[in-house]
């Protein structure tokens, strides 16, 4: 995180700074899309003025390099709620949704793509799910209008699986365009690809998801960053914040589980290789179970240790930062 941090450090403030409070902040990470932008504005602006809410537009621009940062230089000087984020280089679509996040001060925060693939159209419908109570709304593209066999067909296997893994039944998880109270962010740290697992994550961390339809528009201008890859990362990510929130703090139940399996099978391997050493005359060299006892025997040692180191590893983490192993909603009479 310490790239993130030094890099949202190292841009420049917001140039104009609305002094009213904001109840919505709009937060669009932006990774060479010069020809979207000015429309994509327009576009914004005219939904945002039919909402009676003050709203801020924080564009998180990723590092471009194709005068990307000097169209949004000339969309803020036009209007003081447009706030820019630089970030000194590419740091993926999460990195910048995380430094727009952690800038944004509305009530609400609304994410979408820069590319003109989201529609802003989509977010008073967005508002007024928030509105019947849910901490996070997420769009769901039903009509996605990316290339089937690169795009949509892993994306929607990808989709199933985390549904299952994480339990939290939504359709779309890549879909930007979403909506959070901003009070669900506290204490969340996203890496990797991460920010496409938020609403498991945040639907674990105590927050009520749901989702609605969008809709989702072809890129006309610019080219798309990802390819098939993606899926792959996302994969792993999965596999990390499903470790991380279930064992997190308890990492010796996973590692020692697996590592008492192991010996247990060991060792009955090698006591069924005892039996037939003495009652049916099968020499223990010439026993391939053998290998198998001390094998697992080993590997169930070795998972147990792993174990216990990584519970050394999960309090360094937790008490060297002052974390605490929950999040609290909401306090009364307290500071
Ligand atoms: N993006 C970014 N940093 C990156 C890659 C992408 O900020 O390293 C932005 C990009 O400008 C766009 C959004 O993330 O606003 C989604 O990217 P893209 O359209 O390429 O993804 P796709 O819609 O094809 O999944
Ligand atoms: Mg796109």
């Amino acid at each position: 995180m310490t790239g993130l941090q030094d890099a949202v450090r190292g841009g420049p403030a917001a140039p104009n700074v609305a002094p009213s409070k904001v109840a919505l902040s709009i937060v669009l990470p932006v990774y060479n899309e010069k020809d979207n932008l000015q429309p994509l504005q327009t576009s914004l602006t005219r939904v945002l003025d039919a909402i009676s809410r003050a709203y801020e537009i924080l564009y998180v621009d990723d590092g471009s390099s194709d005068g990307t940062f000097a169209a949004l230089s000339r969309i803020a000087q036009d209007d003081a709620r447009v706030k820019v984020l630089r970030l000194r280089r590419n740091f993926g679509q999460t990195a910048a949704l995380a430094a727009g996040i952690d800038h944004a001060r509305g009530d609400v925060v609304i994410t979408l793509d820069a590319d003109l693939q989201n529609d802003p159209e989509d977010i008073p419908n967005l508002l007024a799910k928030m509105d019947e109570g849910y901490d996070v709304v997420s769009g769901w593209r039903k009509d996605r209008q990316d290339p089937w066999l690169t795009r949509k067909l892993p994306s929607s296997l990808a989709n199933k699986l985390i549904a299952w893994v994480t339990g939290v039944h939504i359709n779309d998880y890549g879909c930007t365009l979403k909506a959070y109270r901003r009070e669900v962010f506290q204490d969340v740290r996203i890496y990797g690809e991460m920010h496409r697992l938020l609403p498991a994550y945040l639907a674990w961390g105590g927050a009520s998801v749901t989702e609605i339809p969008v809709r989702h528009h072809p890129r006309i201008h610019g080219k798309s960053k990802y390819g098939l890859s993606r899926t792959f990362k996302v994969l792993l990510d999965l596999m990390t914040i499903k470790f991380l929130s279930g064992y997190s703090t308890k990492p010796i139940y996973v590692f020692g589980t697996a590592g008492a399996a192991s010996v247990a099978l060991g060792v009955m391997f090698g006591v069924y290789v005892l039996y037939q050493k003495f009652f049916e005359d099968v020499f223990a060299h010439r026993n391939p179970f053998l290998l198998l006892a001390v094998f697992l025997s080993l590997v169930g040692v070795q998972l147990i240790l792993m174990g216990l180191l990584a519970e050394v590893s999960v309090r360094t983490y937790y008490e060297s930062q002052g974390k605490t192993v929950y999040t609290i909603r909401q306090k009364l009479n307290l500071d």
